[in-house]
């Protein structure tokens, strides 16, 4: 059996209605991670998949519901600090995370430890 380091997202491809998110949040919108599930507007590259990806280990361990209030409260204590979404955005521990090692298509299987975010 796979460990779950190894465990993926499905990937659902070609969804406009991302396009539509994109008008009310901050940043444009090609691909979300909603638990085990990541919609992208297009076909998925690989940076981006790995990105996702990164989220779906973050929600695991979190038990799903930690991620969306870590993302939610650190969203709103960045919007409270620079008063600016994108700058709230980026300021999410797992979008940091996310971001830092995206390019690193083997960071998942072999350089990743566990609550890796909490120290962003
Ligand atoms: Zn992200």
């Amino acid at each position: 059996m796979l460990s779950i380091r190894h465990w993926k997202p499905l990937f659902i491809q070609h969804q406009p209605i991302l396009i539509c998110l994109s008008y009310l949040a901050p940043i444009e919108i090609h691909a979300i991670t909603l638990g085990p599930i990541v919609f992208s507007r297009n076909k998925i590259g690989a940076v981006t998949k790995n990105h996702e990806s990164i989220h779906f280990q973050q929600y695991l361990e979190t038990l799903f519901i930690g991620f969306l209030l870590v993302y939610l409260w650190d969203w709103l204590m960045g919007l409270f600090k620079y008063r600016d979404g994108r700058k709230a955005y980026f300021s999410i521990r797992t979008e940091q995370e996310a971001y830092r090692h995206q390019q690193d298509l083997t960071y998942l299987q072999t350089g990743r430890r566990r609550w890796t975010w909490l120290k962003e």
